[in-house]
């Protein structure tokens, strides 16, 4: 099958990334957050890119840590929500997984978990106010020496919260939390994790013992009117395909599905293929910029499963087998996935199976 969407992954802006952020957060480690397959650049690419780099990796999932592990990766790897059930246990410490301890019913697996498999390391994950995962502040001191009493336990715990908005530099709400945090945790010892990029960017007293840093390393904002390059970090991903047609199209003819776009005058629409069956997103509306070649070009109508339609207009040389560029250091995903009403997180692990990877 020849596919024509590429996703370049740029493993030179990832170490540069990673570096950028050490320098930032520094004295704090930085735990390199690889969940969703690395925010859809490929988790084992992405480890092997960091490896040696990265002081510990973050993954959601335990099956992920699997991977890691199968790829031969020795550094420390958190498994941000820890056990899913009381048999993830033994296979965590067979790994040597760091488990994110958020609820009681992880409590007693652990307590029923067989300490001979090996000392576990845990980090005790507190609700600061985010309200998805994590034990209320007034419970942390009890949950803590509980876990501290527990033989299988190794006695460094960790002490984790998350933010829920660090991006509104100017918001209440991070301070809040930095303070529920540590008054919570006052008194007991052991590192301490609160910052994602944003808490990076935005929150230097938040900085602690380490940060776990996703959306950075992939060269990622999600600073509002930002860019990941507006902070010195460069896009791990170019997203591009090619032109398979340019078609003269007269004006006042509408294109694509329902017709939502008229043309205002007789014009070139180009046709590019790739759509939302490779992870481009159909809620890109009219307007949504778009490079052919050098030239930016207004995709117009409705995204489909397999193409997209452009206003050429104003790319008179552009021709059929052109490169097209979705996104990338050129085109920042970021203006990408605000005018489709996301994230860029969102847009660069969309990519579905059908789209090739190459690594520069
Ligand atoms: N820590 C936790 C618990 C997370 O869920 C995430 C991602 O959502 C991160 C850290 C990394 O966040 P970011 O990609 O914004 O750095």
């Amino acid at each position: 099958m020849s596919r024509t969407t590429v996703a370049t992954i740029h493993l030179g802006a990832l170490r540069h990334n990673l570096a950028r952020i050490k320098e930032m957060a520094a004295p704090a480690k930085v735990m390199a957050v690889v969940k969703a397959d690395a925010y859809g650049h490929g988790l084992e690419r992405v480890a092997r890119a960091l490896d040696g780099a990265a002081d510990a990796f973050a993954v959601a999932a335990q099956g992920d840590g699997l991977r890691l592990r199968a790829a031969g990766h020795r550094q420390r790897i958190v498994v941000l929500s820890g056990p899913d059930r009381a048999g993830d246990i033994a296979e965590m410490q067979r790994l040597q997984l760091d488990a994110a301890i958020h609820h009681e019913s992880q409590l007693q697996w652990l307590a029923d978990a067989s300490p001979a498999r090996g000392l576990l390391r845990v980090w005790l994950k507190v609700d600061s106010g985010m309200h998805r995962l994590g034990f209320a502040p007034e419970r942390a001191a009890e949950v803590y020496a509980r876990l501290a009493a527990m033989p299988g336990i190794d006695p460094e715990i960790g002490l984790l919260t998350h933010f829920s908005e660090s991006e509104e530099f100017e918001g209440t709400e991070t301070p809040a939390q930095i303070l529920r945090f540590s008054e919570a945790t006052a008194g007991l010892s052991g590192p301490r994790a609160l910052s994602n990029s944003a808490g990076v960017l935005g929150w230097p007293e938040a900085r602690a013992d380490w940060v776990r840093t996703g959306g950075l390393l992939y060269g990622l904002s999600v600073v509002a009117g930002k860019t990941g390059a507006d902070f010195g970090f460069r896009p791990a991903m170019t997203l591009h395909t090619r032109l398979v047609a340019i078609n003269h199209i007269r004006r006042g003819e509408r294109i694509g599905y329902n017709g939502i776009w008229t043309c205002p005058e007789d014009m070139p629409i180009g046709v590019a293929a790739v759509g939302y069956g490779d992870g481009y997103p159909r809620s890109a509306v009219s307007g949504t910029p778009v490079l052919v070649g050098d030239r930016r070009v207004p995709l117009v109508g409705r995204v489909s499963m397999d193409l997209i339609t452009l206003d050429l207009r104003d790319a008179p040389q552009a021709k059929v087998g052109d490169r097209v560029t979705l996104w990338g250091p050129e085109l920042p995903v970021e203006d990408i996935a605000a005018q489709a009403g996301t994230i860029s997180y969102d847009l660069t692990c969309g990519m579905t199976k059908r789209v090739l990877f190459v690594e520069d």
